[in-house]
């Protein structure tokens, strides 16, 4: 997913959140005096959490600060639930059941660091309420009982630990699943190359860098010779077992840092950091060579390419320019023949 819907989704997330609490906590307010007879501070502290939190809910709705849409909702959560746990008799009070949600909360929105800091902060200070259980006013009118209460306590610690538990294990999975999407988002099935997407990220993480060192980098665009016939003499299966080949020869004769791609069909594209236009044309020789040594069992001919170079060192240096400039070069190099290796033509002048 891209960050800007990824972004988009938390955003969203955050304000049905907020608008669901808004719901219990008005909902709560209006009807709970119906049924159940509590001293009045509970429906002052329920109007006031109800400004509170539809305040932060236009806020959100606003999205005119999504860096702080996050920590304004947890604030709001804290200042609208301590005032209420601690009026009701700490672990005994009815709303003490609602932090198990915040470690899940954090997971969802947040990190693993905030979902560790939140389950941790929670887990201190339910130990601290049940420690301290008989001096919290309970203007329910419960009375204390501390069997019960250290009973409550642990119970609530133990849900805590759990959400926070299953929390982070379902941030690792998550997290382990979206990196493998991403890599199969970026990866063609057939070589198990980069795709042009896959390309075109590490393009960009090479680019900067060469910027950086103010380095010269070179493009190669490699295309197998007549494939067409290739598949039309011998199939489309075998056609595929040849461009697997011939993937895997590539691969197995550049360095770690280069990067290669397919990015067409019988179409190769590699990116050589690091290198000028004339170490670009000696690998690329090497490489045909390479290629045409194949000897493959399937065919009784052998498999060339013809590879088409291109640098930064080119009076345009912009990197669409130098992969134009590279395919320029490639089909020159088939109009002289094929199985050939041609620098694009700014650079073979010097
Ligand atoms: P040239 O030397 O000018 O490059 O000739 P060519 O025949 O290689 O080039 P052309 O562009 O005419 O044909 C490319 C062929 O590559 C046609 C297409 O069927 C084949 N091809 C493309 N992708 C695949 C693939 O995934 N598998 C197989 N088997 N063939 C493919
Ligand atoms: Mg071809
Ligand atoms: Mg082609």
């Amino acid at each position: 997913m891209s960050g800007q819907s990824h972004a988009h989704l938390n955003h969203k997330l955050i304000l049905q959140f907020t608008l669901i609490s808004l719901i219990a906590v008005a909902s709560g307010t209006i009807f709970r005096p119906l049924f159940v007879e509590l001293p009045s501070y509970f429906t002052v502290m329920g109007i006031i959490n109800t400004v509170l939190i539809f305040s932060v809910y236009l806020f959100i709705r606003s999205h005119r600060f999504p860096a702080y849409e996050m920590a304004a909702l947890f604030f709001v959560a804290v200042i609208s639930i301590i005032p209420l746990i601690a009026i009701s008799g700490g672990v005994n009070s009815q709303f003490a059941f609602l932090l198990p949600l915040y470690p899940i909360m954090a997971t969802l929105f947040g990190s693993k660091k905030q979902s560790i800091i939140i389950g941790m902060g929670l887990l201190i200070a339910i130990i601290l309420c049940t420690a301290l259980g008989k001096f919290f006013v309970d203007l329910t009118g419960e009375a204390y009982n501390q069997t019960k209460s250290i009973s409550r306590g642990f119970w609530l610690a133990m849900s805590v630990l759990v959400s926070t538990y299953f929390g982070l294990f379902f941030q690792n999975r998550y997290r382990a699943l979206t990196n493998e999407l991403e890599q199969l988002a970026q990866q063609d099935p057939l070589t198990s190359l980069l795709n042009r997407r896959g390309f075109d990220i590490k393009l960009k993480a090479s680019l900067a860098a060469a910027k950086r060192q103010h380095a010269v980098l070179s493009i190669l665009l490699i295309d197998i010779d007549f494939f067409k016939s290739i598949n039309d003499r011998y199939g489309h299966d075998i056609g595929d077992t040849c461009l697997k080949y011939v993937a895997d020869c590539l691969k197995h004769h550049i360095r770690q840092t280069d990067v290669l791609a397919r990015f067409g069909g019988e179409e190769f594209i590699l990116l050589l950091p690091d290198t000028s236009h004339k170490a670009a044309f000696t690998l690329a020789e090497k490489l045909r060579h390479v290629v045409s040594d194949l000897n493959l069992d399937e065919l009784d001919q052998p498999l060339t390419v013809t590879i088409g170079i291109a640098s930064t060192q080119l009076p345009h240096q912009h990197i669409d320019d130098i992969i134009k400039a590279a395919d320029l070069a490639l089909y020159q190099g088939k109009m002289n023949g094929r199985n050939r290796s041609e620098l694009a033509t700014d650079l073979s002048n010097d």
